[in-house]
């Protein structure tokens, strides 16, 4: 039985076999929790993302975690929000899902997730919210290594929403 918890706090502290960055497509660095995590696990990051030619919002792509607390890290790119007829839910969706396949074809068991797309992109948050809670869900009723999903939210109000949420 895998367990889906929501906590209040800081990704780049969660001693997890990966987090999760909410990175974008050049996979280089950004502001909000990519700059965060990049300084967090050191300059060696970049230039591991440098040889992955970046990724497709939508899609993820993994590297060691250096200097963090976590094992690896699992960069994935979310969709800017343009109003939300542009495909933004299956974008959001598909992140969340690469994830968790790039994290069981690894072996992973514990995966922390930041709220995705709703920093400088803009997604609404409950919007976002509900998506990541019920892909996250679905991914569960496939077969997968991961035991533990953690979402990880920087700000209260995400939080409050995940509780709501979870209940
Ligand atoms: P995006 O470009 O995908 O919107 P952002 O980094 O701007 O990415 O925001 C995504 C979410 O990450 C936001 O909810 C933001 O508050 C949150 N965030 C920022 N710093 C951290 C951190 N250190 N740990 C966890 N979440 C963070």
């Amino acid at each position: 039985m895998t367990t889906i918890q929501a906590i209040q706090g800081d990704i780049t502290k969660q001693a997890v076999d990966a987090i999760v960055n909410a990175a974008n497509t050049s996979l280089l660095g950004g502001g909000g929790v990519d700059g965060a995590i990049h300084r967090a696990a050191g300059p060696e990051l970049v230039f591991e993302c440098r040889m992955l030619h970046g990724c497709k919002t939508g899609d993820a792509k993994i590297t060691k975690g250096y200097r963090l607390p976590a094992k690896y890290i699992i960069h994935a790119v979310g969709p800017v929000w343009r109003g939300g007829q542009h495909n933004e839910p299956d974008l959001l969706a598909s992140c969340y899902r690469r994830a968790m396949e790039i994290a069981t074809a690894h072996n992973l068991t514990s995966l922390a997730f930041p709220n995705i797309s709703t920093g400088i992109y803009g997604y609404p948050k409950d919007k976002a919210a509900e998506v990541a809670i019920t892909t996250i869900q679905q991914c569960l009723e496939q077969p997968t290594s991961v035991q533990e999903v953690l979402f990880v939210c920087f700000e209260a109000d995400n939080f409050l929403l995940y509780q709501q949420l979870l209940k």
